[in-house]
């Protein structure tokens, strides 16, 4: 059965005029575990809006998201809520990590919210950092680690949770392309190898070939992309 599963998903916003605006049409999407997916668009084409309804950080206005094998129709804000905090991993084109925190520090943070003792937390956020690369930047703060090492951090906290799907958007947005590149590497590896959905959000063509599969947002539809273009 898929990780992920958008059926039918349609998200209508109400312009200030009160005309409708549709920024997703009929949208349907599978994602398997281990399987990594890239969404591309023009800016504008509704691929955030996509991710957060794909991560029940907000409700379709008509059709369904499957996450985990749960379904977030008709589920109230506090079950929803629930549901992301077990199922879905967030990485942003900011990496939001707090300042005056090591890497270690802000990975375990989550961690000890969800009630693990000391000694548990920093386990799994140092097997996290190493697992993304970061295994000798432990102590490091935000500020002393390279941009490209801030957003593996992020991933790595972003993971803590151990989720079944991880979902990013412009996760490289800031990164020059060799960082770009390693981080869409980075993301591929772990949905392989820790079998997670995975859904990333990029304006960039080249960098979705590292992706299983590409698809195009346009016109509030998802199609295939056809890569061979392979122009940013
Ligand atoms: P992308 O991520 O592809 O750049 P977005 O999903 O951010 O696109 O936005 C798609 C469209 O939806 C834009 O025209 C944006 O202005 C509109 N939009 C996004 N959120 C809202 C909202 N809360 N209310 C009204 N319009 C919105
Ligand atoms: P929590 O339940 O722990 O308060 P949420 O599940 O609401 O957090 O959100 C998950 C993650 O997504 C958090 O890191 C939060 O800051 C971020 N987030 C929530 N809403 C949005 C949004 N509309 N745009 C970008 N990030 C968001």
């Amino acid at each position: 059965a898929p990780v992920l599963e958008a059926r039918d998903v349609t998200k209508e916003y109400r312009g200030g005029d009160g005309a409708v605006l549709r920024i997703l049409d009929g949208v349907s999407l599978s994602v398997r575990r281990g399987e990594m997916v890239a969404i591309v668009g023009a800016s504008g084409a509704g691929k955030s809006t996509l991710l957060h309804v794909l991560g029940a950080l907000e409700r379709p206005t008509r059709g369904d998201v499957w996450l985990a094998g749960r379904s977030i129709a008709g589920r109230d804000d506090e079950t929803l809520a629930a549901l992301r905090n077990h199922a879905v991993g967030f990485v942003f084109q900011f990496h939001h990590l707090l300042r005056e925190f090591s890497a270690l520090e802000n990975v375990m943070m989550p961690l000890r919210i969800a009630g693990h003792t000391p000694q548990e937390a920093e386990g799994r956020a140092a097997d996290l950092l190493e697992r993304v690369g970061l295994g000798g930047r432990l102590h490091h703060r935000p500020a002393a680690l390279s941009g490209g090492e801030q957003q593996r951090a992020a991933v790595a906290r972003a993971l803590a949770a151990d989720p079944a799907v991880l979902l990013a958007d412009e996760p490289s947005g800031n990164l020059d392309h060799a960082n770009a590149e390693r981080l869409h590497d980075l993301f591929a590896a772990l949905a392989r190898d820790m079998e997670l959905g995975m859904v990333v959000v990029t304006h960039n063509r080249s960098l979705a070939q590292r992706a299983d599969r590409a698809l195009l947002l346009e016109d509030a539809r998802l199609v295939d992309a056809d890569m061979r273009e392979g122009v940013a």
